[in-house]
């Protein structure tokens, strides 16, 4: 028999607040380029502060994840970085995954503009080894892969001028956000009234 091929885990960080089309996007084309059997949705912890705005409740931004991903047997949702105390780094992520999946080799997505943040020198040497980097192209940013690595791949993706603040102002503007996010999450937003207000003060799940 020849030998088992290893896992190809997509690894999706993000604050998904909320989660929208562009996300789910840049997952599937990966996973299709990359050839990996799974992608795995990672939002981010709960910064202490955040010196621009409030960030929704961890709980509501992983359900909301949940929903977006649910029908798709290749996406699932990992709480490693909502359950860990602090700020999220991408290194500590990609240990977490790695640990819970000793099997798998790790492909980090990440859009342009978020590329350019984890592509610090400061990080990298954390970064390298961990696992293989795809950036792909977002509308209104550059693609640049800094020229680091042979661990970091480009691809472009259909764009979709999507982002979570222009959906949270859309919502807080009672303009509508029905497919730009999963209906499951436009429902969502309504039910608990996420983003109604920018004062940070929502409901949190029960
Ligand atoms: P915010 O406006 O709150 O920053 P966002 O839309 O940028 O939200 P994030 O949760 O910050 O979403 O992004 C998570 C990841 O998804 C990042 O790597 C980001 O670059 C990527 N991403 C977000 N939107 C798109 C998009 N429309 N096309 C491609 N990649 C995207
Ligand atoms: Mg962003």
């Amino acid at each position: 028999m020849p030998p088992a091929r290893r896992t190809r885990l997509g690894i999706m960080g993000g604050t998904f607040d909320p989660i929208h089309h562009g996300h789910l996007v840049a997952a599937s084309e990966a996973a299709a380029e990359f050839d990996l059997d799974e992608v795995v949705f990672v939002p981010t912890g709960q910064p202490w502060q955040k010196s621009d705005r409030e960030v929704s409740p961890a709980e509501h931004r992983y359900l909301m994840t949940v929903i977006a991903t649910a029908a798709n047997p290749r996406f699932s949702v990992s709480r490693v970085d909502i359950d860990r105390p602090g700020q999220t780094y991408t290194a500590d992520t990609l240990d977490d995954i790695q640990e819970l999946r000793p099997d798998a080799d790790l492909f980090f997505i990440t859009g342009a503009d978020a590329m350019e943040q984890i592509m610090t020198w400061k990080n990298v040497e954390h970064l390298w080894g961990k696992a293989h980097f795809v950036g792909v192209s977002r509308p209104g940013h550059e693609l640049t892969d800094f020229g680091l690595s042979e661990e970091v791949s480009l691809m472009q993706i259909p764009a979709m001028a999507i982002s979570s603040t222009d959906c949270r102002e859309r919502v807080a503007q009672g303009k509508p956000v029905w497919y730009l996010v999963p209906d499951g999450v436009v429902q969502y937003i309504g039910k608990y009234g996420l983003y109604l207000d920018h004062s940070g003060n929502m409901q949190r799940p029960t």
